[in-house]
Parts: structure tokens; C-alpha cells; sequence
């Protein structure tokens, strides 16, 4: 039967056809905590936002009624080891999602030919008449004002190259840049832990830590774009030294990575964070003891943030957060006694939801956050 035979209503196409739920590792982070996300590639269709039930495009013919759909966004996460690009409604709804297929070691002019492949065909399928608008996010120092990447130690060809520039000419469209935590922030502010809530600030601990602020509903950038850096905050004034060129930074205390160096220098060996939490379950002292520390870590650098906001919601993602029970407790407890505001106030210290999608949604998310 040719696609454009099936006219009944997205629902019954899903009936027709069954949904497999995607369930995507919540991390792609390489902390040894979440693995690779479970898509492989190519592109799918959504059936369901809330759920994120997914059917392979190929085999749905449901691509022509999602023609109908009035207003989208395109958002594109240059994150983990490859993108990953997706068409979301206004509502949050997932309606096609584009894995990229070029490692970054590829170089520049790969992953551009990427981006704009993936962004273009998104647009193709979807219509570009419903197109609200494009956001791109990539890891690293972002100079919003002059939409160059500083510093980007996944892929350093990117670096000091008016990525926002060209990619608005390939695509002739205005492309919105963003850095990959203050995104997650904002997805996790449109459809994740933090909906609904207007304030709130979101840490991303992975092989670093990563910060993003929002504040009465707007992301906090600073004046040149480089704001909500929470993982150089001083959390030890003479702690481990830094590749930013400080030291005691809170990315070298409480990161995967910092977990992991731990635990080498506690002479487990090349242990990744999720090996360090292995041996902590399994009842060994010291392991506990090194998430006691990283959870010390979190909650000097909480304390400072709740001094600073007052946001009533505070994030925390990155596969090692799986570890909750080992460092939470540690880390409330330096928060309550080092904040006024915090143990006088109700102050919620959470999960984050969106996992590894946190940036995809916030990317798509930026054309209307303006
Ligand atoms: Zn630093």
C-alpha cells in the first residue's frame, strides 16, 4: 500500500501499526554510568509526546499526517559522541528525531555537513511552513554575543569558528546557539523536572560539571553568554587544580571523573565512577567514603547557589546521580548548615528527569524563549 493511501488519524496509524516505547539511556555521558543511547539511527516518528513512543519512519505512514502539525521547532544537540537533531511541537511533543552519522573526529567540515543535513532534512519532512524556529547546542564556552564556540575539548575544530553563522548561511534560517547545560536547564524548565516552576538551577555532572540558571523563566547568560559556569565555582580554595587555570574547582570534586580519580587514588586502578559505585553497594567503606566527598563538594557549591538565587528548585542530572544515596545525604547537610536560606526555607533538591534528552529539548525549546 503506498503511504499516502493510509489517511486515518495518527492514533489509529499507532494502533495499526503497534509502538515500541523508546527508552533511551538517560545519559550518553562516557562516566561509565550510562552507556550509549539506544538509538542507533536514522529517523523516527513520534506517536505519543509524553510517553516518547516511537515508530521507525520507514515502516509508518503517519509521516503525511504529521504534516498537519501547525507549529515546530528544530533542535539540534551536538553532544555525547554524535548528534542527534529532532522536529518538537510547542507542546513538547517528539515528532521525528535524526541521529547524525559522522564522528567528530572526522572534522569541522563533516560535522557541519552533518548538522545541516540533519536540520534540513527535519525541515523537509516536517514542512518548512510550521517552523518556528532552529536551536543548536554544543558543549563547551559559548560567546552567544559573536555565536562562536570558545572552547570545546569534545571537538576542538569547532573552536573559535562562527559556527551560528554558517550554519544560518548553509540553511539560509536564523539558527539560535546555545551551550549544552544551560539547554538542558531549559528542557528540563519546558517538559521535565522543573515544569511549571520559573526559577530554578540545573547541575549536570558528568565528565565535568556543567551549570544553567533560570530565573523568573529566563536563562541567566551573562553579558557575553558565558554565565551559569557552576562547575568552576571554588568549592575547596586549594583543591585539585583546574584546566580552567583555577584550582578546587567543583567539577574536580564531584564529577564522574573526579569520583573515578578517587578512586585510583585509593588504588582501585582505571575505575569508572559506575565501578566506584559498584564497590560502595557491595558495602566497601572507602568507596562510600569518596561519594561523602563528592556530596560535601555539591553541597558547598549548593549552598553558595541557594545564597545567590533563592530558586525553590534545584537539578541535578548526569549518570551519576544514580549514586544519589550515597552522596545525597552528605551534600543536604553541608547545604542546611552553610545556608540560612536553605534549612529555613522549602528548598527541594532534585533528579532531573530528561536525562540525556534534557539538551534536545532545550535546543528545540529556544526559538520560544525568547
Ligand atoms: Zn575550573
Amino acid at each position: 500500500m503506498l503511504l499516502g493511501e493510509r489517511r486515518g488519524s495518527f492514533d489509529e496509524v499507532v494502533r495499526r501499526l503497534g509502538a515500541f516505547v523508546w527508552q533511551a539511556d538517560r545519559d550518553a555521558e562516557s562516566d561509565g554510568f550510562g552507556g550509549a543511547n539506544h538509538i542507533d539511527s536514522g529517523i523516527y516518528i513520534a506517536t505519543r509526546g509524553a510517553s516518547r513512543q516511537l515508530l521507525p519512519l520507514e515502516d509508518s505512514p503517519g509521516c503525511y499526517h504529521a504534516r498537519r502539525m501547525t507549529e515546530y521547532s528544530i533542535g539540534l544537540d551536538l553532544g555525547g559522541t554524535n548528534l542527534r537533531a529532532a522536529a518538537i511541537d510547542r507542546g513538547g511533543k517528539l515528532l521525528r528525531l535524526v541521529t547524525g552519522h559522522t564522528q567528530y573526529s572526522e572534522g569541522r567540515e563533516a560535522i557541519m555537513s552533518d548538522m545541516v543535513d540533519a536540520i534540513a532534512s527535519l525541515r523537509d519532512q516536517q514542512g518548512a511552513e510550521g517552523i518556528a524556529g532552529i536551536g543548536v547546542v554544543v558543549p563547551g564556552f559559548i560567546s552567544l554575543e559573536e555565536g562562536v564556540v570558545r572552547n570545546c575539548n569534545n571537538i576542538p575544530s569547532l573552536e573559535n569558528f562562527p559556527i551560528r553563522e554558517e550554519l544560518s548561511r548553509r540553511l539560509n534560517a536564523k539558527v539560535i546557539l546555545e551551550n549544552d547545560a544551560n539547554a538542558a536547564a531549559l528542557g528540563e524548565h519546558w517538559m521535565g523536572a522543573g515544569r511549571g516552576v520559573n526559577d530554578l538551577v540545573l547541575m549536570t555532572l558528568g565528565t565535568g560539571i556543567g551549570g544553567g540558571i533560570i530565573c523568573d523563566g529566563k536563562m541567566v547568560r551573562g553579558f557575553m553568554g558565558m554565565g551559569g559556569e557552576l562547575g568552576h565555582m571554588t568549592v575547596i580554595p586549594n583543591g585539585n587544580p583546574c584546566g580552567c587555570g583555577n584550582r578546587g574547582c567543583l567539577e574536580k570534586h564531584a564529577s564522574a571523573t573526579a569520583v573515578s580519580a578517587m578512586g585510583k587514588l585509593l588504588g582501585y586502578g582505571d575505575v569508572t565512577a559506575k565501578q566506584v559505585y559498584d564497590r560502595a553497594v557491595a558495602g566497601d567503606e572507602r568507596a562510600r567514603e569518596i561519594f561523602v566527598c563528592m556530596g560535601e563538594a555539591l553541597g558547598i557549591a549548593l549552598a553558595t547557589l541557594v545564597n545567590a538565587f533563592n530558586a525553590p528548585l534545584y537539578l541535578l542530572s548526569g549518570g551519576v546521580i544514580g549514586a544519589w544515596d550515597f552522596f545525597a545525604p552528605a551534600m543536604l547537610a553541608e547545604a542546611r548548615w552553610r545556608s540560612f536560606s536553605f534549612r529555613t526555607t522549602n528548598t527541594r533538591v532534585e533528579k532531573a528527569q530528561l536525562g540525556g534528552e534534557a539538551g534536545l529539548f532545550g535546543a528545540a525549546y529556544l526559538p520560544w524563549s525568547k
